[in-house]
């Protein structure tokens, strides 16, 4: 049976430069970047060279990226240290963030005592930003977290607006940029914009390392106390292997990234003509123009459907994902999809599709069939 993996918002496979690089790595470069030996001094050589890489693929300079274990500790600790140490006491942010983000601002709300406010999203899914310039106009030191993209439905933040929409307001901005990194231009020089994060996992690298962009001068704190690493804002000794496999992964993401999009977005819209062919009734959640690496689409089953839709594509070997979260048996409404949906809408199967370079039509074709087959 051919197994088809069109999952890639979850997790992505990695390039074969990367595990080639990776696995160099693990077996001769094993010093501890902090050592002042040869050994050390090759690690540290591979750690910076990566830093280099990732700036100069995000137009950054290298002293403003910091390795972090994943996109939710880098997330977490820019919040937290926004709030703790630059005495933020508002955040603006969206009810269709990820949880990393939503839980982080909610215990912060609940620690700290800040003011939360949450941004209106359209009915497409997109932030409403005259809301956004209504809720700054009231001072009070604030941040503002939107996503770039978001990850359930693929729908897209204008970063350069919102960042000088921020700056006209004397606002710190964030943006978790997780789905975008790797596959669309950023540039950080161009955009007014405080802190980004990222993760590896997204774009073809390896799991557990991520980083985040700290604009120079920021004067965020680390979440952490201990060593030195990462100009003591990230204590820790680097996994060498993780951050040389991260930026082996940028570097070829983005040499490669028009053909890549170009390919996917051909993907995209052979399934969205497939889907009009089989199931003309279903719908596109979010925006027609989203994300190319993301579409998700409520399917015209009836609500029974709901609940093994998953699991029938599964056992053809069909991995997607919904546009909600199951958790230890029981369905949890999506929190994204719920802020755009109607109730009965929303008992009604909608599926995630995310693809990668690595699809090709045939996926289309079997995720299709496992369709019809429902
Ligand atoms: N932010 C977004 C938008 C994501 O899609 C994810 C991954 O699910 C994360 C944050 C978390 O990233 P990580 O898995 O590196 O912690």
């Amino acid at each position: 049976m051919k197994k088809v993996y069109l999952d890639n918002a979850s997790t992505t496979q990695l390039r074969p430069e990367v595990v080639q690089e990776m696995t160099k790595i693990l077996s001769e470069d094993f010093g501890n970047p902090s050592s002042t030996h040869s050994f050390g001094r090759n690690a540290k050589s591979i750690l910076e060279l990566s830093r280099k890489t990732v700036a100069k693929c995000l137009n950054a300079s290298a002293q403003e990226i910091i390795f972090t274990s994943c996109g939710t500790e880098a997330n977490n600790w820019i919040l937290r240290s926004a709030v703790k140490d630059l005495k933020v006491k508002r955040i603006i942010t969206s009810k269709i963030e990820h949880h990393a983000v939503l839980y982080t601002v909610q215990a912060l709300q609940n620690e700290f005592g800040i003011q939360v406010d949450y941004v209106a999203v359209k009915p497409n899914g997109e932030i409403d930003i005259t809301d956004l310039v209504d809720l700054l106009s009231q001072e009070i030191k604030t941040l503002v977290s939107l996503m770039h993209v978001n990850n359930e439905i693929g729908t897209i933040l204008d970063v350069d607006k919102v960042g000088r929409i921020c700056e006209q307001h004397n606002a710190l901005f964030h943006s978790d940029m997780v789905q975008a990194v790797g596959k669309t231009e950023i540039d950080l020089q161009a955009l007014a914009i405080d802190f980004m994060v990222a993760s590896a996992h997204k774009f073809h690298g390896p799991k557990g390392i991520g980083f985040a962009y700290v604009r120079k001068n920021s004067g965020l704190q680390p979440l952490f106390y201990g060593g030195e690493q990462e100009k003591g804002l990230r204590p820790g000794t680097e996994a060498v292997h993780q951050i040389a496999g991260m930026a082996k992964a940028l570097e070829v993401s983005y040499a490669n990234l028009e053909t890549e999009r170009n390919y996917i977005l051909d993907l995209k819209n052979y399934l969205i003509n497939q889907l009009e062919i089989e199931f003309p009734a279903f719908e596109i959640n979010g925006s027609q123009d989203g994300f190319h690496t993301i579409l998700n689409v409520l399917l015209p089953f009836s609500e029974d459907k709901t609940a093994m839709i998953l699991f029938h594509l599964d056992m053809k070997g069909i991995a997607v994902s919904r546009g909600s979260a199951c958790q230890s048996g029981s369905i949890k409404p999506s929190h994204v999809l719920a802020e755009m949906l109607s109730k009965d809408a929303l008992k009604k199967p909608s599926l995630r599709i995310s693809f990668s370079h690595f699809n090709s039509k045939e996926d289309v074709d079997l995720l299709i069939e496992g369709l019809k087959s429902i």
